[in-house]
């Protein structure tokens, strides 16, 4: 059985012994490893590394592309002009700012793209330290957030008005993961996975097939898991408030942030994504962890091929709901 912890930093891969070891490799992007696991057997070793290596450096084009803080990225780029003039942008850029805008749309601005001042104010960069930032700053950065426009007439793109920034942290992980896929499949690989801390995404064949199961962390104990589910082909991914959040006064303040309050998101404390791509799982699972258990869940209903898994809390105790296509295969654990 593999087993895979989903929200997590660690990824628990359990083989029994007699299965074939699979081809693995591990990059680093946004503070997370990326790990490509193979279990193809039919290709040979070098057709295998040379799809591996070829999957490798679009995972860190994509991130060379989003990276917030390196000066030479297309987001650091359309930052740094906002304002100013169009910035010309590469086109796998230009698809992932299209792609943004839809989830914006469904999700009625939950999902914002725009989030980086604020984003940037809370301290939840990768360089900055978090803080609750005074609330006027919140309305002024708010103010910046809701005015922001990205007019696209590819490949130039223009952000407005000045100030306005970019961060398309919440959907660039699981966008390098079907950029990876992508490839390996082009290169022949008909089974395999590639794991961005939790946001994965798999093809699956003879030897994986009816094998693999999701395990959702327990949002409040990191040696428990919620629940899991058997995953043979597609994408999950998760958001949740506890892999990046300070305490304060007792509360917590995490990095998925509400674009009509300025805030932290309060409603959901874990949401787990389903679907056939690891960019949409991502960023729907940004999105609805954002609209919260209520409106969260019935976007996740109301879209094909999606299905979702939803934990908040309700007083002191945590509660979940799971969309009617995962029920029957959801198990909870103690
Ligand atoms: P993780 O990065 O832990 O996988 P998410 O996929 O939920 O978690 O992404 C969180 C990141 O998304 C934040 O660090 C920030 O860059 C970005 N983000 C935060 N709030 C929003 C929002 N409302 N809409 C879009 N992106 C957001
Ligand atoms: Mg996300």
């Amino acid at each position: 059985m593999l087993a895979l912890v989903v929200g997590a930093a660690a990824i628990a891969i359990c083989r029994r012994p007699q299965e074939p070891q699979p081809f693995e490799s591990t990059v680093w992007i946004m503070d997370t490893a990326v790990v490509i696991h193979v279990f193809d057997q039919n290709l040979s070793r070098d057709a295998i590394e040379s799809a591996i290596t070829a999957a490798e450096h679009e995972i860190k084009r994509i991130d060379s592309l989003a990276d917030f803080y390196s000066t030479q990225s297309a987001i650091a780029c359309l930052n740094r002009f906002a304002g100013i003039e169009p910035v010309i942008v590469d086109s796998s850029m230009v698809s992932l700012l299209i792609f943004c805008e839809r989830i914006s749309e469904l999700s009625g601005g939950a999902f914002d793209p725009a989030i980086a001042p604020l984003k940037k104010l809370w301290g939840f960069g990768e360089r900055d330290m978090p803080m609750v930032p005074d609330s006027a700053a919140v309305v002024n950065a708010l103010d910046i957030v809701n005015q922001t426009a990205i007019d696209i007439d590819s490949p130039r793109v223009f952000l407005g008005p000045y100030g306005a920034a970019l961060d398309v942290g919440g959907v660039a992980k699981g966008y390098a993961v079907d950029r990876a896929i992508a490839i390996l499949f082009k290169k022949g690989i008909q089974d395999a996975m590639v794991d961005a801390g939790g946001d994965l995404r798999t093809i699956s064949g003879q030897l994986t097939r009816g094998k693999r199961r999701i395990y959702i962390r327990h949002p409040r104990d990191r040696n428990r898991f919620w629940g899991r589910f058997p995953h043979d082909v597609g994408a999950v991914a998760t958001s949740g408030d506890y892999e990046r959040f300070f305490l304060h006064d007792s509360l917590r303040y995490h990095h998925i942030l509400d674009p009509l309050s300025g805030y932290p998101a309060r409603e959901c404390v874990s949401v787990t994504v389903q679907s056939p791509f690891c960019a949409l799982s991502d960023a729907l699972s940004t999105a609805c962890f954002v609209l919260g258990p209520q409106r969260g869940f019935d976007l996740l209903c109301r879209l094909p091929r999606v299905e979702g898994v939803m934990i908040y809390a309700q007083g002191d105790e945590l509660k979940d709901r799971i969309t009617p296509g995962l029920m029957a295969i959801f198990e909870r654990l103690p």
